[in-house]
């Protein structure tokens, strides 16, 4: 039997511990699209005390319920960039709701402080997917919707 490391969930292709995954276990995002990554992976994998660390205090939510519901299926990074500490983050995010699939695009700011980047806030905008069975997947495998994510739908 072959031992297979999970892949990121950001979809990089790298192992998820050479990846996001040193993010999550303390080490600072260097910049806003790796922070931005990070938690995206923690929102596929439930982190929530991570999305909470690296939350800015100031709009940062009091908790955060795990979301078993959603499943993240693929991440888009559109556009990132940074002026001293503030860092803006362009994506889309597609995912599954049971039946159902959809797309979250966001434009997320992000600020810097003691050498940590934070997530400040953002305008997401979730747009509902309606694909064929037949047509490519929205998880972008290339593959059909029924032979990939849609299977057992
Ligand atoms: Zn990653
Ligand atoms: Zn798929």
């Amino acid at each position: 039997m072959t031992h297979v490391r999970p892949a990121c969930p950001c979809g990089s292709g790298q192992p998820l511990a050479r990846c996001c995954g040193r993010f999550h276990a303390g080490e600072p995002a260097p910049t806003p699209e790796a922070l931005m990554r990070s938690r995206y992976s923690a929102f596929a994998l439930d982190l929530t005390d991570y999305l909470l660390a690296s939350w800015h205090a100031s709009t940062r939510p009091a908790e955060l319920a795990p979301d078993p519901t959603t499943r993240w299926l693929r991440l888009e990074v559109l556009e990132s960039g940074e002026e001293g500490d503030d860092g803006q983050v362009h994506f889309r995010a597609t995912f599954r709701e049971g039946r159902r699939f959809g797309a979250l695009e966001e434009r997320s700011r992000f600020r810097r402080e003691a050498g940590r980047w934070y997530y400040l806030d953002g305008s997401p905008r979730v747009t509902r997917l309606r694909t064929g069975r037949n047509e490519a997947c929205p998880c972008g495998s290339g593959r059909k919707l029924k032979a990939c994510c849609g299977r057992g739908v």
